[in-house]
């Protein structure tokens, strides 16, 4: 059998060329004009680095001009501020983990939920929660592109989310079950994993346990989306064993190149959207809609074996 592959560098490409159309459409062909994402960042986080860094490229890459700071929590609090009342910056986030937690909750309760285009902030979960999404977690966002972008059906599908943080696996939730699927959620409480994981029709892994979805976990006919991001000493690798359950599913998200590329992506393009409706001011104040239309990918013939 031959799963066909989610591939998100492909999907990236797509959203960029259609962001920097947009952008170059907001400025008018003047860069003065352009978009501000303010990237905070404190600690020493290799992650939260990474993310930093990955989101500059991206931003430059679609004529958004990042501004990326790093300090110490105690200045970065008193940075917020201004950047919340500066109107050329139309979004602000805060690369996670923070060094110290506590530092990092207070951050991003600070941030003015109108630019919080990572949707961090409690106000934008509680949104998401009712069902009256604003802004998003963008790698929450990043699994319904994939899933959008491939015409992977979604309601009335099973799926099943291993991992309940509020940065994955629970926005993940909300966002499917908004799209007409029954969905279940798992941790490490959960008895029985392999039992919940192989009635998945989608199964989206966001533990950050490298290799922990084997193929004996797995139904033949899902679709799995690997969230997971884990650094080994033979490099980056997913929540899934690519290898093993490639050969066993329909299709499948690669770790590199799956939701990693397309995860900014979703943050400009929040940040798009948003830029866009403040220049318009007959739209401006209207409910945010962050779950755009994907690119069909539908010609993208690339599978595994
Ligand atoms: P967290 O550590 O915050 O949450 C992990 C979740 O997975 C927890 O709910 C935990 O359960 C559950 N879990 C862990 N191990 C097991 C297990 N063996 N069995 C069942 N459940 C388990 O991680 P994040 O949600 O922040 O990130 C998840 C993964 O996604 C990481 O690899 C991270 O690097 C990656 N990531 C990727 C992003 C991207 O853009 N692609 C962005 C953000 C994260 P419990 O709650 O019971 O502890």
């Amino acid at each position: 059998m031959t799963a066909r592959l989610l591939d998100g560098r492909d999907l990236a490409s797509h959203l960029r060329r259609e962001l920097l159309h947009r952008v170059e459409r907001l400025t008018n062909g003047d860069p003065d004009t352009a978009p501000r994402l303010a990237i905070l960042r404190s600690g020493l986080s290799d992650a939260a680095a990474l993310y930093a860094a990955s989101l500059e490229r991206a931003a430059r890459s679609v004529g958004v001009e990042p501004l990326l700071l790093a300090d110490e929590t105690d200045a970065l609090l008193r940075l917020m501020d201004g950047l919340n009342e500066d109107p050329r910056i139309a979004g602000i986030v805060v690369a996670q983990p923070l060094g110290d937690p506590e530092r990092g909750r207070q951050l991003v309760e600070r941030i003015d939920p109108g630019k919080d285009v990572d949707g961090a902030t409690p106000t934008n979960a509680g949104w998401l929660a009712r069902g009256e999404p604003a802004f998003v977690p963008a790698t929450a966002l990043a699994v319904i592109a994939i899933l959008e972008a491939y015409d992977v059906p979604i309601a009335g599908r099973r799926a099943v989310i291993v991992g309940r943080s509020a940065v994955v696996g629970r926005p993940v939730a909300s966002l499917l079950v908004a799209r007409g699927a029954t969905v279940i959620v798992c941790h490490r409480a959960t008895r029985n994993l392999a039992r919940e994981t192989r009635r998945a029709e989608i199964l989206v892994a966001a533990a950050g346990s490298p290799g922990l979805i084997r193929p004996e976990m797995v139904n033949r006919s899902a679709v799995i989306v690997d969230c997971g991001i884990n650094a080994v000493p033979a490099g980056i690798v997913g929540d899934v064993q690519f290898a093993t359950v490639a050969p066993v599913v329909s299709a499948i998200s690669p770790v590199p190149g799956g939701i990693g590329p397309v995860t900014p992506m979703m943050v400009l393009r929040q940040l798009v959207e948003s830029a866009e409706r403040a220049a318009s001011p007959r739209t401006s104040g209207a409910i945010i809609s962050s779950t755009g239309t994907e690119p069909s990918m539908n010609a993208s013939r690339s599978s595994v074996s």
